[in-house]
């Protein structure tokens, strides 16, 4: 039987700020242990938290991009729970009024449309230390060790809705996860590194048979980190919950963790099942109350967005849709592109030259676009001297790959290297003679009405002039030569 899947995301994402959520503590990584801790994040009796403005800040920001309605009045309300990597017994979190609500992030469906997924909130929390097991390292003493440089770090929770538009395949579920990081990033409120924690995610899934109403029992996967283990996640319960059904059976409705050595999902254990967290408001924190002018002044400064920017690509500079979505897949490369473009007298030209030359040479030196040492002006200024024919191609991609070793501006580089191409005819000339004399065949074969080994002979001009050559010229020339 086929079935179809209903997938629901609450995904975590780490709010880059510069201090943590209620205390002055800064947020940083690769730092050691317990040195941006204090009072207030370790929980120490008495210590009180003060709300971080930057931090709601972003929250709005998130919630005006993907469209939800924001509350005027929020609230903290502290989630309890026992654990050692959280001091003082309890998360603060949201529960009743959280800051957005009622909000949508469009995807392209798998059949091609436009489908709004459905967000049911977006709320503030605070993140939690890091146990590291001493099975985790070389020695085998058996004892825990926690990081509290992580606690209360702001975690922004986005909860997708199960039942306003939920995505409907395994294929849409990465679409959304992708898109979501990626706005995310475009709005500047956070890095999204799974590799470092900053995007994780819970996943839901249910399925049902295909155009059945009404919804089974769905299980949900803790804590994913990375892309690849989401998809098998997600692929494995869906044949998994498939096999209960079409053997009679009934889902349960379940919490699981993805093994990522055994790929297969299990039961968390029933303890850390189904946990009744006893919410109540924070008594430590005020109610958030938002002036309209703090919530319109967000909306009015909001970043541009990946679709307004792919739109702009395609309309200001007459790039086909698909190469808008490729230099606009990250917020630094489409940032670069209008960098070079301001510069540049061919924008299609310039966009193929980044798709092409550049992404290989960032690929190869696995360089992010903000380590690229070419500077957007020589970059358009290479693509210039191209677009006009003043550099083949071929002598074009070795400038580059000295621009990118070096940083030097292609003028200097074609000085350095004697690239300079010859513009003289005569001295295009000598080349083509020589060229001619050497393929006496080559030259009678055209003679007779065969005009493509012409073809042939240019690019023997091109090698004996080391490249220097403008084949235009020298089609010309061998035209000229043979009465064409
Ligand atoms: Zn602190």
């Amino acid at each position: 039987m086929e079935y179809d899947a209903i997938i629901c995301f609450e995904t975590h994402v780490e709010l880059k700020t510069e201090t943590k959520l209620f205390c002055g503590c800064r947020v940083a990584y690769d730092i050691p242990p317990n040195t941006e801790v204090c009072p207030v994040c370790t929980g120490q009796p008495g210590a009180l938290p003060v709300l971080n403005k930057k931090a709601v800040e972003y929250a709005i920001r998130a919630g005006v991009a993907l469209d939800c309605t924001i509350n005027q009045r929020s609230r903290f309300a502290r989630k309890n729970y026992f654990y050692p990597d959280l001091p003082k017994g309890y998360q603060i979190s949201q529960y009743e009024l959280p800051f957005c609500e009622n909000g949508c992030l469009e995807i392209t469906g798998d059949n091609g449309n436009p489908y709004p997924v459905g967000i049911k909130r977006i709320h503030l929390e605070e993140d939690a230390g890091k146990l590291v097991h001493s099975s985790d390292s070389f020695d085998d003493a058996d004892y825990s060790l926690v990081d509290y440089n992580r606690s209360s770090v702001p975690l922004l929770e986005i909860v997708g809705d199960h039942e306003q538009n939920p995505l409907r395949s395994i294929q849409e579920a990465r679409t959304y996860l992708e898109k979501l990081r990626q706005i995310l990033r475009y709005i500047g409120i956070s890095d999204c590194k799974m590799e470092k924690g900053q995007l994780r995610c819970d996943v839901n899934l249910s399925i049902r048979p295909r155009g059945a109403k009404g919804f089974n029992n769905r299980t949900e996967v803790k804590n994913m980190s990375s892309f690849r283990f989401m998809m098998e996640a997600l692929e494995y319960e869906m044949k998994r919950q498939a096999e209960i059904l079409e053997s009679g059976g009934a889902i349960e409705q379940e919490t699981l963790l993805f093994d990522e050595v055994k790929h297969i999902t299990r039961p968390m254990r029933s303890k850390e099942n189904a946990p009744d967290y006893r919410y109540f408001p924070d008594p430590d924190l005020l109610e958030v109350n938002l002036e309209d002018k703090f919530v319109n002044d967000i909306r009015s400064a909001l970043p541009e967005l990946p679709h307004q920017r792919v739109k702009r690509i395609m309309d200001e500079y007459a790039i086909p849709r698909d190469d808008a979505l490729i230099l606009t897949k990250d917020r630094d490369i489409s940032d670069y592109f209008t960098a070079c473009a301001s510069h540049c007298r061919d924008p299609k030209k310039l966009s193929h030259w980044i798709i092409k030359e550049l992404f290989r040479l960032l690929k190869d030196a696995s360089f992010a676009i903000g380590e690229c040492p070419i500077a957007p002006k020589d970059f358009a200024e290479l693509v210039n001297l191209v677009s006009q024919g003043n550099v083949t191609p071929g002598i074009g991609r070795k400038i580059l790959d000295d621009m990118f070793k070096t940083g030097e501006n292609p003028e200097s580089i074609i000085h350095k290297k004697g690239l300079k191409p010859i513009q003289d005819d005569d001295q295009l000339a000598v080349f083509v003679d020589a060229v001619m004399d050497e393929n006496p065949k080559v030259v009678s074969q055209i003679r007779e009405g065969n005009l493509k080994p012409i073809d042939f002979l240019v690019g023997q001009v091109m090698r004996k002039s080391k490249g220097k050559a403008n084949p235009k010229s020298v089609i010309e020339i061998i035209r000229g030569k043979l009465g064409l």
